[in-house]
């Protein structure tokens, strides 16, 4: 468990880098959604964060899912699932999280309509993006993202939002930038062509959010800079 000053500190850093990326590229900062992922620590922690101000948060298990929520439901919080999604765990989603990042086949947004339907409930999704083309890496091509795209928003228990994308595991910043770069076009070119006004684009993770920043993100999913190393 991290101290309360510590996370606070570390929770100020981020909005403070959040801020100076957004002055860089003239946006204002509030036109991004800072997600703390909080996958893997305890809901004390996430108690924590709550006091100092972080709103937004990020579990990437389903099950995990199902052990925090309901029991951490403070006032206010966005519950966000960004992880691999298999069609067994979508049961445990309903109710337990309020947007999903990670829909990447047909078979997963049919799970999801049908599960969060059952409960007539409707879900914001959007959809993940291998944008760098790693092999190890979940989501769609970027070519098929506008089919999975138009499937999604047709469906009735489903609300397609937006995209989301994991940036290339490298440290060369130019191809993460570029990574994102093609993130931008991509999101603008597919929200224009099935009529969505203000697309959702999920990038930047501790390591990258200020470039995703500077290239147009309107989520960013920050776990280590926030809570610290993970264990496991
Ligand atoms: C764990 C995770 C993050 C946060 O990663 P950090 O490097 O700890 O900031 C962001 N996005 C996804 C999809 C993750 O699984």
């Amino acid at each position: 468990m991290m101290s309360n000053t510590t996370l606070k500190t570390r929770l100020d850093q981020v909005l403070d880098q959040v801020a100076q990326a957004a002055h860089r590229t003239g946006r204002a900062a509030d036109e991004i959604t800072l997600i703390g992922v909080s996958k893997r620590k305890p809901v004390e922690d996430m108690q924590t964060a709550y006091a100092a101000g972080l709103r937004h948060f990020g579990e990437n298990r389903a099950q995990e899912v199902r052990d925090k929520f309901p029991g951490f439901d403070p006032e206010g919080i966005t519950r966000h699932f960004i992880g691999h999604l298999q069609s067994n765990k979508v049961k445990y989603l309903p109710g337990r999280v309020d947007i999903i990042h990670t829909i990447d086949s047909t078979r997963i947004a049919d799970a999801v309509n049908q599960r969060f339907g059952a409960q007539e409930l409707k879900i914001p999704c959007l959809v993940e993006v291998n944008i760098s083309g790693e092999s190890n890496k979940e989501g769609v091509e970027p070519t098929q993202a506008l089919d999975l795209a138009s499937y999604c928003a047709e469906l009735p228990n489903l609300e397609f939002s937006g995209l989301m994308t994991i940036g290339p595991l490298t440290a060369d910043r130019d191809r993460i930038r570029q990574a994102f770069q093609e993130m931008k076009l991509l999101t603008d070119q597919i929200a224009h062509r099935v009529g969505l006004l203000q697309p959702l684009l999920s990038m930047g993770m501790s390591g990258d959010f200020e470039i995703a920043i500077e290239e147009g993100a309107t989520h960013i999913r920050v776990g280590t800079a926030i809570f610290g190393a993970r264990e496991y």
